[in-house]
């Protein structure tokens, strides 16, 4: 492969992170230069249609000044404050402030860090810190979902459920569980309803609980939509089938809600598009449509309580990163925020994401895709050997990375998980732009399915 001198540099430096380390060495990478809008353009000019918006992140796509100007404006006036030892600033405050008021069900305060991976692994400590102020020390164990993606800490990635992130490293840590993955089309047994599948699944979730000892659980983390295992939307009727089995045995729910929160699924937070009502909430990603690394976790006030209650008997909280609500970070997050009340983000989902899902479910009728499924801006395409009879394809096809990558030779940027072709765009693309997506989709599907078909003939 001809390589220019930044490829080789990459080669040589830079460790890519979730890659194939031994193919990036043989075939490099795509070294993005700039971008515009919902579209991103590689150091050698070629232009893409950023389907993932980087990943399910760039909510205002990839040319917002106004957040260049805020992070400027803020760096002029405090480029860092910390929120340790009883001080702060006013981004950090107003940001919490703002986010309380916007909760999907009341929350007591906030907790800023810099990813979605340490916003989980701040809950999982305040589910443990939660459980042993209230006396309750051997309440531990926490509950994730196979295929549920919760970051890479040591802590958030054993709540994962994704065993090639366990692979190498001796993970997942004792103590932590996984339930069913509510993949209705995978895993529904033949004439089941969505309905009955969420009762099921549901059923096997009570009884891991129980067989576990309730007493020894402390909290349960979903995502409102599984992104990392696939984009998978939840059947029908699981929130409300699995919420009550947590309230029975005094399990906490956290909604993890990095990919799904700030009109994702076309309402504020994924919580609302499935009544979940959760205990903590974490956020990160479009919370400053990724132009600066922050998180935010929202904590009940009950919780709250216990924190305060563990500083009467411990002193202080124990617990906080430097750049925690770092003020460039917040000021670009108030900044997003606001951009979404003024273009009323949501209502903008709500009106492109009819052709969205149209298009989507147009390419049903290609050979290589057996199902589609989408909410809002957010969605999954999975790929099938055989769709009559349901067989998917041998991991070893790697059906999904050559979709990936045709799709890549003709202008579009998805990601394949698997088999399944995920689909988060930037949340300000227009129809237009939306119809041209699939067409360039279309061409990388017919693209791949020739590939296969003249492999398989050879
Ligand atoms: N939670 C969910 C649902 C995610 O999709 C991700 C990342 O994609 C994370 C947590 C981890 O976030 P980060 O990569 O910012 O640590």
């Amino acid at each position: 492969m001809n390589r220019s001198p930044l490829h080789e540099m990459d080669a040589r430096a830079l460790v890519h992170q979730q890659t194939d380390l031994d193919d990036h060495q043989r075939n490099g990478a795509v070294l993005i230069d700039r971008g515009e809008g919902v579209r991103v353009w590689d150091v050698e000019g070629r232009e893409y249609i950023e389907a993932m918006a980087g990943l399910w992140s760039a909510s205002l796509g990839f040319s917002e000044p106004r957040l260049a100007q805020a992070a400027y404006d803020q760096m002029m006036k405090l480029p860092f404050y910390h929120t340790f030892f009883g001080k702060g600033h006013g981004p950090a405050v107003e940001l919490a402030d703002k986010l309380l008021a916007v909760a999907p069900v009341p929350m007591g305060r906030v907790l800023f860090q810099c990813s979605g991976s340490e916003a989980n692994d701040t809950a999982i400590k305040l589910a443990w810190y939660y459980n042993v102020i209230r006396g309750k020390p051997e309440k531990r164990k926490i509950i994730g979902r196979v295929r549920g993606y919760h970051g890479n800490t040591v802590a958030s990635v054993s709540l994962s459920g994704q065993p090639h992130m366990y692979a190498g490293f001796n993970l997942p840590l004792p103590g932590f569980l996984h339930a069913d993955n509510p993949n209705y089309y995978r895993f529904a047994e033949a004439g089941e309803s969505e309905e009955a599948f969420s009762k099921r699944m549901a059923a096997n979730l009570e009884a891991l609980i129980l067989a576990e000892g309730p007493e020894t659980i402390a909290a349960m983390f979903v995502e409102p939509v599984q992104g990392g295992g696939g984009a998978i939307t939840p059947p029908a009727g699981y929130f409300e089938a699995i919420q009550p089995v947590l309230k029975r045995h005094d399990i906490l729910l956290v909604a993890d809600e990095v990919i799904c929160g700030f009109g994702r699924t076309g309402n504020y937070w994924g919580s609302q598009t499935y009544g979940i009502k959760p205990d903590m909430l974490a956020c990160a990603k479009q919370l400053s449509a990724s132009y600066q690394p922050i998180s935010a976790l929202m904590i009940s006030e009950e919780i709250f309580d216990m924190l305060v209650e563990g500083s009467r008997r411990n002193g202080s909280f124990g617990h906080g990163y430097t750049y925690g609500g770092h003020p460039v970070a917040c000021a670009v997050a108030l900044e997003t925020l606001k951009i979404y009340e003024e273009r009323d983000i949501v209502d903008h989902v709500r009106e492109v994401s009819p052709t969205f899902l149209a298009e989507l479910e147009a390419c049903r009728d290609h050979p290589l895709v057996g199902d589609v499924r989408g909410v809002g801006l957010i969605a999954g395409a999975e790929l099938m050997a055989d769709k009559a009879s349901k067989t998917p394809f041998p991991p070893e096809r790697k059906a999904g990375p050559m979709v990936e990558k045709a799709c890549l030779e003709n202008g579009l940027i998805v990601r394949a998980i698997g088999d399944r072709i995920a689909f988060t765009p930037p949340l300000i693309i227009s129809d237009k732009e939306i119809v041209e997506l699939f067409r360039r989709f279309r061409i990388g599907l017919d693209t791949a399915y020739e590939r296969m078909t003249a492999s398989q003939a050879a």
